[in-house]
């Protein structure tokens, strides 16, 4: 299966960092990455500014789950499919910390999907839960809950909360255990991300695990020179 190197950019960045595709692509060029496919999820702002030439995809960080309506401070999936992007990020743990539940994450999977786009769905354990020893039934919850109906255009990133922004990084062995399971549960044409204080130096390892498809990369996504690093280490 393909790799999918994601960055999410969350709320870094101004209209200066239009610019940094054509970085990326003047480090990694799409003939060099024929084999691989990068994503950027910038801020709303950042969908149409950012200059591409459709050589890299462009997502977005959350949707609404409506077509249209009165929601103040929303955006709609059609709107972001108008602004050039192709998959949208739904129930990213920062998002659920603030009040996401299950329910909502898959109300906006489904969203995504009747707006012809693919959601890239995010599921992860906090560190009380880890140390429980319950990170697997929790995913599973997770899923259970958040996966829409149909599954055939998805992906679905594993994030450990405790691992995200912190420098942490869950052990290879972990990361293929939970992955296993992930890829029990969902079969085997869904791309699984991980996701979790990935960089240039841990990429290969993380990337070469067993049902490990990509990565959703938060902080090192926003300098193209390490960006590019982890793109390499999927080559
Ligand atoms: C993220 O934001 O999804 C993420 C994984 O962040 P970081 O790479 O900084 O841990």
């Amino acid at each position: 299966m393909r790799h999918l190197i994601a960055a999410n950019w969350k709320m870094h960045g101004d209209l200066s960092w239009a610019d940094k595709p054509d970085e990326f692509e003047a480090l990694l060029s799409k003939t060099d990455r024929a084999d691989i496919d990068i994503l950027i999820c910038p801020p709303f702002p950042l969908l149409t500014a950012l200059k591409n030439d459709h050589k890299i995809h462009i997502g977005a960080q959350n949707c609404h789950a409506a077509v249209k309506g009165a929601h103040t401070g929303e955006v709609s999936v059609g709107l972001l499919k108008s602004a050039g992007a192709s998959y949208v990020i739904v129930g990213h743990s920062e998002r659920r910390s603030d009040g996401e539940s299950d329910a909502d994450v898959k109300a906006k999977a489904e969203a995504v999907l009747a707006g012809g786009l693919t959601p890239i769905i995010c599921v992860g354990e906090s560190l009380d839960v880890r140390e429980s020893g319950k990170a697997v039934s929790h995913v599973e919850a997770q899923l259970e809950a958040s996966l829409p109906e149909d599954t055939s255009n998805i992906v679905i990133a594993y994030e450990p909360i405790w691992a995200i922004g912190t420098g942490k990084v869950a052990s290879i062995d972990d990361i293929e255990q939970m992955h296993g399971f992930i890829r029990k549960m969902v079969g085997p044409y869904i791309q699984l991300l991980y996701g979790g204080s990935v960089k240039p130096g841990n990429a290969k390892a993380i990337l070469g695990t067993d049902n490990v498809n990509g990565a959703l990369i938060g902080g090192a996504s926003l300098e193209m020179d390490s960006l590019s690093q982890i793109a390499r280490a999927a080559l």
